[in-house]
């Protein structure tokens, strides 16, 4: 495992997969995003909350060891969500270089307790998505529960938060939501899940420039080497060679902190 200093990289940039789904698309997919030259962390989702059952709820410990290994091809360090004590376990086991709790965990204080108390004794580095509600104590009480277990490094990602209705992106950014955290956490790096806010390839870029904008510290955004056929959130991946081409549009501001 690798410390990992959130503030030593700005812009942080997080991707890979939604979900690894075989060795060969985790693995050819991270080779693909490394050879970019453009990302920091890879990530790949091994245990998929999705809302109902019987959709993939993906490969368990296996996809560990794939990221392990794709970790060791690319030289580059891996993510991935954990929402259990055992997930936070065995990502530790297999040398995860970082974890987040995902957008319905962060609503659950219970889950988010449960996976501090795992966290007690490690400086595994942690970001904590917002809550699927638009209620910022909620992310507020989830940073520090973490905080409280003795984990230094924490970050924060806003993935936009779940709204009833047509939109034009999966979830309702609420930049103002994210601005309020900010002011309320300003030591925190943020960085901004363009893919689960938009939930489509189309506003990726425009969502992830706003972001910048906003004098985010970086970005976690969804590559796969064949978005189409993904088991999970394929309207929303892109190919690692369109992943280069959004990051290379993407206009950084110096942060003013
Ligand atoms: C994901 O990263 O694939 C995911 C499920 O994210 P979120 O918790 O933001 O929905
Ligand atoms: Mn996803």
């Amino acid at each position: 495992m690798k410390t990992f200093d959130l503030k030593a990289k700005r812009p942080l940039i997080i991707s890979g997969p939604c979900s690894a789904e075989t060795e060969e698309q985790t693995i050819e997919t991270c080779k693909q995003i490394a050879a970019t030259g453009m990302v920091d962390v890879l990530r790949a989702g091994i245990w998929k909350p999705r809302t109902k059952p019987g959709s993939f709820e993906g490969v368990g410990l296996k996809g560990l060891a794939w990221m392990s290994e794709a970790r060791k091809e690319t030289g580059l360090p891996f993510g991935l969500e954990v929402a259990t004590a055992k997930h936070v376990e065995a990502a530790l086991e297999f040398g995860a270089d970082m974890l987040w709790i995902g957008a319905r965990s962060t609503g659950n204080p219970f889950s988010v307790q449960e996976i501090a108390d795992a966290l007690k004794g490690t400086d595994i580095t942690v970001l904590v998505k917002n809550p699927m509600t638009p209620d910022l104590d909620l992310w507020v009480g989830a940073v520090t529960r973490i905080r409280n277990a003795g984990i230094k490094n924490v970050g924060l990602i806003h993935r936009g938060f779940s709204a009833y209705g047509a939109s034009l992106y999966r979830n309702n950014p609420m930049w103002h939501l994210a601005i309020e955290m900010r002011s309320r956490m300003p030591e925190l790096p943020m960085i901004c899940d363009p893919s689960h806010i938009c939930g489509n390839r189309t506003y990726l870029q425009e969502v992830a420039q706003k972001s910048a904008d906003l004098y985010y510290d970086g970005l976690i955004l969804e590559s796969h080497i064949c978005p189409a056929k993904a088991w999970s959130d394929a309207s929303q991946q892109v190919t690692p060679s369109d992943l280069e081409t959004l990051l290379r549009s993407i206009v950084w501001r110096q942060s003013t902190a």
